[in-house]
């Protein structure tokens, strides 16, 4: 039997999946009908009203989400767009797959979101847009940003694929910049295993997603002519996938209740010299996707790793610095460590710490002992 099969094995991240959502699932099965539908414009409309929002798109996921927006506001080749220099691989691949030149931005050691205050020294004539990520579920500090954006003429564009229900001065991420974007991966608060979500307030770039989500497809079309607008993807929702997420969407405020509590706990009993703590701004409403923690530079981050596996819980690190991974890296010859000394560190020395709803108190007490246990000896 591997590690991983015991039962006491505490994984990083577990979807809350409960008998209502399965048997939603389980009636729009029998109706047949499968493929987008009434289910995701039920959910486009519950999203809406949730974030106050006027247009939300679903989508087949968080990277189709992104890889949608870029095109509709004709972001492409000759085009630069600012990214932070960590996060998920999938907020620099989709400026590649488009054309674009990603313009990395070094991020702030302790929030992990990009630094505002290195954004201007990016801007360039080829700069289009802005592509901020709220990482972890922190929003960026985007009242700065915006404000960066609209003296510059550039689009902002947020990635808020783990940040559902984060808000910033009381604006939910997502809702701030032209487009917003959502991903519903098992890794989110809330899973439609695979899916993602478009919110925006614009009517004419959300009437071009909706085309371009479908082949192309004029979904405005007065006389109900079909006809092809664009040369458009298929990135649509499946029915039965937007009738999972319903209820859960529903329970968003409590599941992030709770992921609070689990944070407050971590912030106020974690303590060892090894591990430093997240910090984040009092404007801030934190949705907790990940609890991340920087271990100091005398750890080694594999060993550290391994070691919490080996203790049965689940811990990795928390996203990549994005312009050292193979690709970036040769296509872009940079030296990350000098370049995106933060993003280097939080890549190589941060570390994920499970929080979720089902976490029970000994689950998240032996969490708590096991990281304020641990010395350089042990690994
Ligand atoms: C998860 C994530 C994505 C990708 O979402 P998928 O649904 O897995 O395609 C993109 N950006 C960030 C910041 C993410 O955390």
């Amino acid at each position: 039997m591997t590690k991983n099969k015991n039962d006491n094995f505490i994984h990083l991240a577990s979807p809350d999946i409960q008998e209502e959502d399965i048997s939603n699932v389980i009636r729009v099965l029998r109706s047949g009908m499968l493929v987008q539908g009434l289910e995701v414009e039920k959910l486009e409309h519950q999203l809406s009203t949730y974030l106050g929002i006027q247009h939300s798109i679903m989508v087949s996921n968080g990277t189709a989400t992104l890889h949608l927006i870029l095109i509709a506001l004709g972001i492409g080749p000759g085009d630069e767009v600012i990214i932070p220099a960590f996060s998920y691989m999938a907020t620099a691949n989709v400026v590649e797959l488009v054309g674009a030149k990603p313009i990395f931005v070094d991020i702030e050691s302790d929030s992990f979101n990009i630094d505002k205050n290195l954004i201007k020294g990016k801007i360039s004539p080829a700069t289009k847009a802005v592509m901020i990520v709220h990482e972890f579920g922190l929003a960026a500090d985007m009242h700065e940003i915006k404000s960066i954006c609209d003296t510059h003429g550039l689009f902002l564009i947020e990635d808020a694929a783990c940040a559902l229900g984060a808000k910033e001065h009381q604006k939910y991420a997502g809702t701030i910049g032209i487009a917003g974007s959502f991903s519903f991966h098992p890794r989110k608060a809330i899973t439609s295993g695979e899916g993602g979500a478009i919110v925006t307030n614009d009517a004419v770039l959300a009437a071009k997603l909706r085309a371009l989500r479908n082949h192309g497809i004029d979904s405005e079309n007065k006389e109900s002519k079909m006809d092809f607008i664009y040369a458009g993807f298929n990135y649509r929702m499946t029915d039965f996938q937007a009738a999972l997420l319903s209820n859960q969407l529903k329970r968003i405020e409590s599941i992030i209740e709770k992921k609070q509590e689990i944070a407050r706990k971590y912030m106020a009993e974690i303590s060892n010299p090894l591990v430093l703590l997240p910090s984040f701004r009092n404007n801030k409403f934190h949705a907790w996707q990940t609890f991340h923690v920087l271990l100091h530079k005398a750890v080694n981050q594999a060993d550290a790793i391994k070691y919490f596996k080996d203790k049965g819980i689940g811990v990795n690190y928390g996203a990549q610095c994005m312009p050292a991974q193979t690709f970036f890296k040769n296509k872009y010859i940079c030296d990350s460590e000098v370049e995106f000394p933060n993003a280097y560190k939080a890549f190589t020395q941060g570390l994920a710490l499970p929080i979720y709803e089902k976490l029970t108190a000994e689950q998240i007490h032996r969490i708590i002992h096991t990281v304020n246990q641990f010395k350089i000896n042990d690994l």
